[in-house]
């Protein structure tokens, strides 16, 4: 495929490009708020990285694949283990500089001293990677709860400060919340105080946990206002693929399943195709409203399998190139 500019590119699943497509198009490596500030909503997608290198390709050549659509950026987790730090960080370089798409690199407080995480900062920093999302993490398996590392921090909070401490403005800072609650808060008025605490100390955006019904996200954005929470909140979304999958994913991080979705999944649970399906819809309509509604943006959880968020990204592109089509017409 021929290579007319910086994210733009012609191709068999690539609309004839007009004003309003290019004006989504045309892309320089910023800063994920200016970004946000730009062009909201954005939209991106997120990664974990593979363990192996023969993984570790597969997945470069997929993140390669999904520069035609666009998106405004591609973020990578960040892991327990030491082997998927390393490549977190390789990852996060390669789609800045290798594929040209803003990269944004997840970093935890889990197994690291300060100086430690100084030391991947400003390694982050040296490779060209100016986002990252700072999160305090879980605990490791095998552990029952998160326990500080000596020398290292306890919250988020304390991360976000020692960064904006160490480089000033350089990195666009984004951090994680909850709209159902973080599952060890005993109450969201305090979850709520703690992230004004967290965003206060440095934070430029927000990135949700995943949900599924968009009144939690709807009402949380409020009560997130009226606390004087002013950073823009990207929504997190993660289409249903599995009836197993999705049943652990939520037990995990507290997000709650609809009584109503679980009953049509539940109800064809065996059918792979058909939860699959019954699973994009509601992801798609999520997002049609989310956007409706004025979100700054939604963060696709892909979990590496990038088929159902393609699909569901390229219908809301499209969806959006015509709404400003018709904005332009009006
Ligand atoms: P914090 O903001 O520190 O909050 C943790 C808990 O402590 C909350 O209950 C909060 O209310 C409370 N709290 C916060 N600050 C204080 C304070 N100062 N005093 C007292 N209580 C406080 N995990 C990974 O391991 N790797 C990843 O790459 C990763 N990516 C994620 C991306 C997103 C968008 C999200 C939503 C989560 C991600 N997680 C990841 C999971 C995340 O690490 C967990 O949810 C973790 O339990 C909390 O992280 P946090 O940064 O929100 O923590």
């Amino acid at each position: 495929m021929p290579i007319l500019g910086q994210g733009q590119l012609i191709g068999v699943d690539h609309p004839e490009p007009d004003l309003a497509e290019s004006s989504l198009s045309v892309k320089v490596l910023m800063k994920i708020r200016e970004e946000i500030d730009r062009t909201s909503p954005t939209l991106s997608f997120e990664f974990f990285p593979p363990k192996d290198d023969i993984g570790f390709w597969d997945l470069y050549r997929t993140i390669e694949s999904l520069k035609p659509l666009d998106p405004t950026f591609v973020s990578v987790t960040y892991g327990a283990g030491g082997s998927t730090r390393r490549k977190t960080i390789e990852l996060v370089r390669r789609i800045n500089t290798d594929i040209r798409i803003n990269s944004l690199a997840h970093l935890t407080c889990v197994g690291s001293t300060r100086e430690e995480l100084g030391d991947i900062m400003d390694e982050l920093k040296s490779s060209g990677v100016n986002n990252i999302l700072a999160l305090r993490g879980d605990a490791p398996a095998g552990q029952e709860t998160f326990l500080a590392t000596e020398g290292g921090f306890s919250f988020a909070n304390e991360l976000v400060e020692f960064i904006r401490e160490r480089h000033g403005s350089f990195f666009c800072i984004g951090a994680a919340c909850y709209p159902e609650c973080h599952p060890e808060c005993p109450t969201p008025e305090l979850d709520l105080e703690n992230l004004r605490r967290k965003v206060d100390s440095g934070v430029d955006f927000l990135v949700s946990q995943l949900f599924f019904d968009n009144d939690d996200f709807f009402a949380f954005r409020d009560r997130a206002a009226a606390a004087g929470i002013k950073v823009p909140i990207i929504a997190g979304i993660m289409p249903i693929l599995s009836v197993t999958q999705v049943k652990r994913f939520t037990d995990m991080c507290g997000a709650t399943i609809p009584a109503g979705l679980l009953d049509k999944i539940e109800a064809v649970e065996d059918d792979t195709e058909a939860v699959r399906h019954i699973g994009m819809y509601h992801s798609t309509r999520q997002c049609h409203e989310l956007i409706e509604q004025g979100v700054a943006g939604i963060h696709f959880y892909t979990l590496n399998r990038s088929t159902a968020t393609r699909a569901i990204f390229q219908e809301i592109k499209t969806a959006r190139r015509s709404q400003i089509k018709t904005g332009m017409e009006q």
